[in-house]
């Protein structure tokens, strides 16, 4: 599963849900605030430098941007948010390409929320929490920049989202990432491949031969 993501090659950018691949096999999106450091983790896990950049190009930023893995398997770059001072047509039109993917796309398999770990838990990363406690997706978190703190400083702050996330009930996989330091590398790449591992035996014990 793993030499997948080498293998990733950018697939398509979605406006609308009629634009989107065909919802078949295994996907994992990626979300986060702008700048929280979505594409560069997608870059760390597929090894590769410029794969996310193509979300990166002007006018591209606000679409969903899918990236083939294999035949069957995707991981897709949702678009950035915590664009508070965006017009408000641009949050709406945001709101709604997100949650008509949420809600229908049968693929997800799972949703990676990344936090920069200096600012984790902004009002609208509760709104992608609690989007996924509403449609059942599985959701894990990345804490990244890690390099950016002291080990110890890197563990209070882990321990202080996790204890916050514990406080509203939630039960979530939490952990520390550094895209340019690959820190937690082998771990986020391990929560993403057996996800995808376990949507696709899953479905062929649903639908055999
Ligand atoms: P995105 O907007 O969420 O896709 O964020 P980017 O991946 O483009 O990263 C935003 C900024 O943070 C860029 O200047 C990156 O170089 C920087 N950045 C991303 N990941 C890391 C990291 O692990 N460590 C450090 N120090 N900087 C990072």
């Amino acid at each position: 599963m793993k030499n997948t993501f080498t293998k990733a090659r950018f697939l398509l950018s979605a406006a609308n849900t009629r634009d989107f691949p065909a919802d078949q096999g295994a996907e994992i999106a990626f979300c986060g605030r702008s700048n929280a450091g979505k594409s560069s983790a997608i870059n760390t896990l597929c090894r590769q430098n410029n794969l996310a950049r193509t979300s990166k190009t002007p006018g591209r930023t606000q679409l969903i941007n899918f990236f083939k893995l294999d035949a069957d398997t995707r991981l897709v770059d949702l678009p950035g948010y915590g664009f508070a001072k965006a017009p408000q047509n641009v949050q709406k039109k945001w709101h709604m390409l997100m949650e008509s993917y949420l809600l229908q796309r049968k693929s997800l398999s799972g949703l990676v929320l990344l936090m920069d770990i200096r600012h984790p838990l902004t009002d609208i990363d509760w709104t992608m929490i609690n989007w996924s406690n509403h449609y059942q997706l599985p959701i894990y978190i990345l804490l990244t920049k890690a390099d950016k703190l002291s080990k110890n400083q890197r563990i209070k702050n882990l321990t202080k989202v996790v204890s916050s996330l514990e406080q509203k009930g939630f039960d979530i996989g939490v952990q520390i990432f550094s895209a340019s330091k690959k820190i937690g590398l082998k771990q986020a790449e391990e929560k993403v491949c057996s996800w995808i591992e376990n949507a696709l035996i899953s479905q062929s014990e649903k639908s055999p031969g």
